[in-house]
């Protein structure tokens, strides 16, 4: 069976301070870890969460990358520059890039496929907003954003991890229930075993306050294959207890 992969997603916090008190309370603690451990850090942070992680347990990410290969595109980091720091992962499509930068499921695609060409595993990011879910839309939504990245990415479909995230959840303390978000995942996981007979291999993580008290439950599900994690990932003692809860 694979190992789950916990990642956490720091969003735009942290300092120099606080990322190597954060670092350090977990590394004091990774001995007995028996899943898969990530930061995706503020790209001002790679160089300094690379020297502080690299050969260690924890795997590095970026919390984007450019749909771009390189070129005049001021403020857009790379594929390849992502790389040459080390990053393991980069998420793609988080809702709040989705809401607040406009990316639509194309972009979105397109930036899962130019982390791919890099070497790097794309974080892939699906969910419904409340809207969507009282509409009875969810899985019409989640599978239209999945679609984008499997028809662009068909011959590697089976490198990408997947992370569902119900929009109405993310940093709001509202969780889907384990049985809601299994159900999801269920579907995610039927759409791509009809793209790849790999998709077992998949990863499809559920991200939207997980948290230490709730994450057991939901890492059980049969298709709940980690976690994608927000404001908890940035306290050391929760971040473990939800690792300990994956392991
Ligand atoms: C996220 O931003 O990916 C997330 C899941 O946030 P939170 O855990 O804070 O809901």
């Amino acid at each position: 069976m694979k190992k789950k992969l916990i990642a956490g997603n720091w969003k735009m916090n942290g300092s120099a301070a606080s990322n190597e008190a954060l670092i350090q309370a977990l590394l004091a603690q990774s001995s007995g870890w028996n899943c898969l451990v990530a930061v995706c850090v503020p790209a001002a942070y790679l160089a300094q969460v690379r020297g502080l992680t690299q050969g260690t347990g924890i795997e590095l990410g970026s919390q984007d990358v450019s749909a771009q290969e390189s070129g005049a595109f001021t403020g857009e980091i790379s594929a390849a520059m992502l790389k040459d720091f080390g990053t393991r992962y980069a998420i793609v499509g988080h809702s709040e890039r989705r809401q607040y930068h406009g990316e639509t499921d194309a972009v979105v695609a397109s930036k899962a496929q130019r982390a791919l060409a890099a070497g790097i595993t794309p974080i892939v990011c699906v969910g419904e907003t409340l809207a969507e879910r009282e509409a009875g839309r969810t899985e019409e939504v989640v599978k239209r954003q999945l679609a984008a990245v499997i028809h662009a990415n068909g011959h590697c479909i089976s490198e990408i991890v997947v992370a569902y995230e119900p929009v109405w959840a993310i940093g709001t303390g509202k969780t889907a229930t384990p049985e809601m978000a299994q159900q999801v995942h269920g579907v995610l996981r039927s759409q791509l075993r009809a793209a790849t007979e790999h998709a077992d291999r998949v990863h499809i993580l559920y991200g939207g306050s997980m948290n230490a008290a709730n994450a057991s439950q939901l890492l059980s599900q049969p298709d709940i294959d980690g976690g994608l994690i927000g404001g908890a990932a940035l306290k050391a003692p929760d971040f473990l207890t939800i690792i300990a809860a994956a392991g």
